[in-house]
């Protein structure tokens, strides 16, 4: 097993990127290299399996990676949450509020049965207000959402806190 400081330093910071002021966590990296991408995907797998998901929840588009690998290892069925537009099949969607205007995140309809367990993934967690829009269109759908999970928590953004104040328990594995 690494330890935490050693998978964390797989993540790198790329400045200014997508816009200039902005310190973008990279988790490129830590995905190629295969003791950290098993590492990571371990610790996330031995945080949920108590929790028993028969859904995995990946968020677009780094959630698709981290949540596909972790509904494999945990025996769970993984559901993609992926902006407008995207899903082929009939969708119920929720919008959110961004900095500078809104987007929309949508869910096959049907796909997850009311009543289902599922988890969110998603690779970083930085206001929350994409995974808070994320769960609240799953409880719309009557799951129940037994955590989101992270690998990396900004907490300065006070993501984590603000889905915990809606009574979504969270985790990440760096912060
Ligand atoms: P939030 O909605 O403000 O919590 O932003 C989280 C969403 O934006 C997630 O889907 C992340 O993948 C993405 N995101 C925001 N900042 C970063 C970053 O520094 N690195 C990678 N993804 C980011």
């Amino acid at each position: 097993m690494m330890s935490v400081d050693e998978l964390a330093a797989l993540v790198r910071t790329i400045p200014d990127f997508p816009k200039p002021g902005i310190q973008f966590r990279d988790v490129t990296t830590l995905l190629a290299d295969r003791r950290g991408f098993a590492d990571l995907i371990g610790r996330m797998a031995r945080i949920a399996a108590p929790l028993d998901p028969e859904y995995v929840i990946g968020i677009e588009a780094r959630g698709f990676i981290l949540g596909a690998a972790l509904a494999h290892v945990l025996g769970a069925g993984f559901v993609p949450v992926r902006k407008a537009g995207k899903l082929p099949g009939r969708t119920v969607g929720m919008d959110y509020i961004l900095e500078y205007g809104t987007d929309r995140l949508e869910l096959h309809e049907g796909q997850v049965p009311a009543g289902a367990r599922v988890i969110l993934i998603d690779d970083l967690i930085a206001t929350g207000g994409t995974a808070l829009a994320a769960a609240q269109l799953l409880r719309e759908q009557g799951a129940s959402v037994l955590m989101a999970l992270f690998a990396v928590d900004l907490p300065d953004l006070g993501g984590m806190a603000a889905l915990e104040a809606d009574g979504i328990a969270t985790s990440a594995i760096l912060a």
